[in-house]
C-alpha cells in the first residue's frame, strides 16, 4: 500500500524525538478505552498541624507497548492532539468518585485537586461537566479543587476568567499551579477567582543555594495574603526546606519529604494523618458583581 510506504518513509526520516511523540500519540488514543490510565494521589500537609486536608490527583499511564510514560511526557502530547479533553474528563470523574469512596470507607472528608488543561477550559463545557460529575458522584463541591497554570489563564483571559468564575461559584476551589514559571503579571492574580497559589518546585529546590528564591517565596506569601489566597509550596524534599517554607508563612506543603503520589488503596495507611478539609471563602474578583 502506497499510503503505508509513505508513512514508513516519513517516519524513518524523522528524528527520534518526533517518532517518540507519534508513538505516544497513537498509543494514547486507545489508552482510555483500554483502561491503561490510573490516578495516583499526593497529600498536601497543613503547615500548622501536619494533617492531610487535600490530595492532588496525578495521572499515571502504563502502555503495553511503551511501558510507563510520565505525564511530563504524555500530557503535552495529549494537549496538542486534543486527547486531553477526554482524558481530563476521565480524571475529573475518577478523582471525584475516589474522594467519595474514601469518605464512605471512613476517612474524613478530604479535598481532591485535579489538574485542568487550557483545552478543557476552551471547550466552554467544563463548569457544566463539573456540575454533572459532582451530582453523579455525590461529592460536595467544597471537596473539589481544580489546578490551572498561568499559561491557561493567559489564553483568552476574558473567557477563561468567566469560566473559572462559574466554577468557583459552585463552591469548587481554584488553585494556580506552578506559580512563578509563567509570564503572567501579578495583576492577573486578582482577576481570577482563585483560592490558592502553588509555588513551583523550582523555587523550593533552589532555596538553599539561591537567596533570591527565598525572596520570591516571601514576596509571594505576602502578595497572596493580601489577596486572601492560600499558599502551597510544591516539591518539598528536605527538612531544611520545610522549616524555611513554614517560617515564610506557607499554608500547606507537598513533596517527597512527606509522601510521593501513591495509588488510592495505599492512602489508607496514612489515614491517621487525615483531617476534614476546611471550607474556603468564595473569592471576589474584578468580574464579581
Ligand atoms: P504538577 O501539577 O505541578 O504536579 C506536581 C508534580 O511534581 C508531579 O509530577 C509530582 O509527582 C511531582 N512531585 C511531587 N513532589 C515532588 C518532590 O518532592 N520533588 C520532585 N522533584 N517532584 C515532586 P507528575 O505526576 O510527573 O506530573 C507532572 C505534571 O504533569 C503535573 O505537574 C501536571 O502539570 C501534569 N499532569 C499530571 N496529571 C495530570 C492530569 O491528570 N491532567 C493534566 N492536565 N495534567 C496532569
Ligand atoms: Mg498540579
Ligand atoms: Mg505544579
Ligand atoms: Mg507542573
Amino acid at each position: 500500500y502506497g499510503h503505508h510506504n509513505r508513512l514508513h518513509f516519513f517516519t524513518s526520516g524523522m528524528d527520534n524525538q518526533a517518532r517518540r511523540w507519534m508513538e505516544i500519540e497513537s498509543e494514547l488514543r486507545q489508552a482510555l478505552e483500554r483502561r491503561e490510565l490510573q490516578l495516583y494521589y499526593q497529600p498536601l500537609l497543613c503547615a500548622r498541624d501536619g494533617r492531610i486536608r487535600s490530595l492532588e490527583a496525578l495521572a499515571r499511564w502504563h502502555s503495553p507497548a511503551l511501558g510507563w510514560v510520565s505525564p511530563a511526557e504524555f500530557v503535552p502530547v495529549a494537549e496538542e492532539s486534543g486527547l486531553i479533553v477526554a482524558i481530563g474528563d476521565w480524571v475529573l470523574h475518577t478523582a471525584c468518585a475516589q474522594a467519595r469512596r474514601w469518605q464512605d470507607d471512613g476517612l474524613p472528608p478530604v479535598r481532591v485537586a485535579v489538574n485542568v488543561s487550557a483545552h478543557q477550559i476552551a471547550t466552554g463545557a467544563l463548569p457544566e461537566r463539573i456540575r454533572e460529575v459532582l451530582a453523579r458522584t455525590g461529592l460536595p463541591a467544597a471537596q473539589l479543587e481544580i489546578e490551572l497554570t498561568e499559561s491557561t489563564m493567559m489564553a483568552d483571559t476574558e473567557f477563561t476568567s468567566a469560566q473559572v468564575e462559574a466554577i468557583s461559584r459552585m463552591g469548587v476551589s481554584v488553585a494556580l499551579d506552578d506559580f512563578g514559571t509563567g509570564y503572567s503579571s501579578l495583576a492577573y492574580l486578582s482577576r481570577f477567582a482563585l483560592n490558592k497559589v502553588k509555588i513551583d518546585r523550582s523555587f523550593v529546590h533552589k532555596l538553599a543555594s539561591d537567596p533570591k528564591s527565598t525572596t520570591i517565596i516571601a514576596a509571594t506569601v505576602g502578595l497572596a495574603r493580601g489577596l486572601g489566597l492560600q499558599v502551597v509550596a510544591e516539591g518539598v524534599e528536605t527538612e531544611a526546606q520545610q522549616r524555611t517554607l513554614i517560617a515564610a508563612g506557607c499554608d500547606a506543603l507537598q513533596g517527597y519529604l512527606f509522601s510521593p503520589p501513591v495509588a488510592a488503596a495505599d492512602l489508607s495507611r496514612l489515614s491517621a494523618l487525615f483531617a476534614p478539609c476546611e471550607p474556603y471563602a468564595t473569592p471576589r474578583t474584578a468580574l464579581a458583581p
